[in-house]
C-alpha cells in the first residue's frame, strides 16, 4: 500500500492536533506527512514534525522561526519554511489529502494554494468560506478540488446528504450547543468575563471559536459556510438549539424523513470521516451509549440575546461584500474582547456598527469578484473595526453595554 500523502495547515492547534493525534495511531505506512504549519508555536510545531517524520515544516511568525531553527536542528531531514509566504508554499506542496485548520481569514491564501492542488481538501478553516465562499466553490470546481466538511455540523450534514436526491432535500438542519450563555439574560451577558465566554460546556476548542460560541456567532459563520457547501439558499438552512451537542446536523427530506448524524462531542469523529473518506476508519472516541444518554432537547434560537445570527443571516442575504466584513469585524472584535479591550455584547454591536459604516465607506471596495477583493475588503472591514473600538474605549458611554 503506498502511504496517503497528509499535509495540516495549523498543526499545532485545537483541530491539527487532533488530525495528528489520530494519524500517530494509524499502522506504520497509512499516512506520509508531507508538511506542518503554524503561526507562531515553534516548540509543538517542531515537537510534531519529529514525531511525525514530516517533511517539511512552516511557521509564519518570523521571530517564532528562529526558535524552529533551533527546535529542529538534530533533523536535518527536516525542511522549513519561515515567514507567511512560506506557510502558502507549504500549503502549495504535492499531497493528496490536506487539513485547512488555520482559524480566521489569514487562511485564506494558504488554504487556496492547497485547494489549487486539486486534491482532497478537509475543510475546517469556516472563516475562508464566510469571507469568499463563490471564489472558493468556483476555483474548487476549477482545480478538482474536493471539499470534505470537518465542522462537527457540516460533517453530519454532508453524512445524511444525498447529492443523488437534491430535489427532494427541503432543508438542512445544524445544532448548536447554545454555549456557555445559553440560559443567561442580557443583562447577565453584559457581565460576562473572558473566563465566562471560554468555558463551553460540551466542546473543548481554540479560543477564538469557543467565543464565537458564546456570542452564538459560530452558528451565524456556520449558515454561510452550509450555503456555499450545500449550494443551499440561507432559508433552506435551520439551526436549532441543542444542549447535550449529540445530533451533529440533519437533512430533512420531501417524505418527511428528518436524516441526522450523532456522535460523541469529539472533533475526532468528523476529522475521521474526512480523513478516510469515502471509507470509514476507528477512531477512539467514547461511543454514544443512548441509554445513559436518556434525553435530547431542541429549542429555538434566540435571536434576540443572540444577534449575531441575525447579522450573518441578513449578510449572506445581502450578498456582495458583506458577508467578508462581518467576519472581518468579528475577528477585530473577539480579538478585543479577549484581550479586555471590550465587553462582550460589544462584539456583535461592533459588527453590526462595521456592517453599518461598510455601506457609505469611500475606501470600502465596492464588489467582490477576485481574491484581491476579498484582501482588500478584509483589510478595510479590520480597519473600520479597530477605529470603532478605539473610539468606543475612548468614549465608554457609547458601549452598548452601558446604554
Ligand atoms: P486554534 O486557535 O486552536 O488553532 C489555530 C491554528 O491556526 C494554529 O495552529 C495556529 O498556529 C494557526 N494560525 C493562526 N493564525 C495563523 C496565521 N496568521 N498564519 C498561519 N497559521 C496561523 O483553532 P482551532 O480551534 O483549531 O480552529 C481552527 C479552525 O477550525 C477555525 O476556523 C475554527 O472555526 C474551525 N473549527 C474548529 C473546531 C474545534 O473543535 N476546534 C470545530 C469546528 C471548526
Ligand atoms: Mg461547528
Amino acid at each position: 500500500m503506498t502511504p496517503r500523502r497528509v499535509s495540516i495547515l495549523g498543526a499545532t492547534g485545537s483541530v491539527g492536533l487532533a488530525t495528528l493525534d489520530l494519524i500517530g495511531r494509524a499502522e506504520p505506512g497509512t499516512y506520509e506527512v508531507v508538511a506542518l504549519t503554524a503561526r507562531s508555536n515553534a516548540e509543538e510545531l517542531a515537537r510534531q514534525a519529529v514525531r511525525h517524520k514530516a517533511a517539511h515544516v512552516a511557521i509564519a511568525d518570523p521571530q517564532a522561526g528562529i526558535a524552529l531553527k533551533q527546535a529542529l536542528s538534530d533533523h536535518p531531514e527536516i525542511t522549513i519554511g519561515i515567514g507567511e509566504p512560506a506557510v502558502v508554499e507549504a500549503a502549495a506542496m504535492p499531497a493528496d489529502w490536506t487539513m485547512a485548520a488555520i482559524v480566521g481569514a489569514a487562511g485564506l491564501r494558504p488554504t487556496l494554494a492547497a485547494l489549487q492542488q486539486g486534491r482532497a481538501l478537509a475543510f475546517a478553516n469556516k472563516e475562508c468560506l464566510v469571507c469568499a465562499g463563490s471564489l472558493f466553490m468556483t476555483e474548487a470546481a476549477r482545480c478538482g478540488a474536493t471539499l470534505l466538511p470537518v465542522d462537527s455540523e457540516h460533517n453530519a450534514v454532508f453524512q445524511v446528504f444525498d447529492g443523488a436526491q437534491r430535489s427532494a432535500i427541503r432543508s438542512i438542519t445544524l445544532t448548536a450547543s447554545g454555549g456557555p450563555f445559553r440560559t443567561w439574560s442580557r443583562e447577565r451577558m453584559m457581565q460576562a468575563s473572558r473566563a465566562d465566554a471560554l468555558a463551553h460546556p460540551t466542546w473543548d476548542m481554540g479560543a477564538k471559536i469557543t467565543i464565537d460560541s458564546a456570542s452564538m456567532m459560530n452558528k451565524g459563520l456556520e449558515i454561510i459556510e452550509a450555503c456555499w457547501l450545500f449550494d443551499l439558499p440561507p432559508e433552506q438552512v435551520d439551526v436549532v438549539v441543542h444542549p447535550q451537542s449529540i445530533v451533529h446536523g440533519m437533512v430533512e427530506y420531501a417524505d418527511g424523513s428528518l436524516l441526522a448524524q450523532l456522535g460523541s462531542p469529539d472533533m475526532r469523529t468528523p476529522i475521521a470521516s474526512a480523513l478516510a473518506w469515502p471509507e470509514r476508519m476507528a477512531a477512539p472516541v467514547e461511543r454514544l451509549r443512548l441509554a445513559e444518554i436518556a434525553r435530547l432537547d431542541f429549542e429555538a434560537p434566540d435571536l434576540e440575546r443572540f444577534p449575531a445570527i441575525r447579522l450573518a443571516r441578513e449578510a449572506i442575504k445581502a450578498g456582495g461584500i458583506a458577508p467578508a466584513v462581518l467576519n472581518a469585524a468579528n475577528e477585530i472584535a473577539v480579538e478585543s474582547f479577549l484581550a479586555d479591550r471590550i465587553r462582550f455584547l460589544d462584539i456583535a454591536a461592533c459588527v453590526e456598527e462595521v456592517l453599518s459604516r461598510s455601506h457609505g465607506d469611500a475606501d470600502m471596495p465596492r464588489s467582490l469578484s477576485a481574491f484581491d477583493d476579498v484582501y482588500a475588503i478584509d483589510a478595510r472591514a479590520r480597519q473600520l473595526a479597530r477605529d470603532l473600538i478605539a473610539d468606543r474605549i475612548s468614549d465608554p458611554q457609547s458601549r452598548t453595554t452601558s446604554s
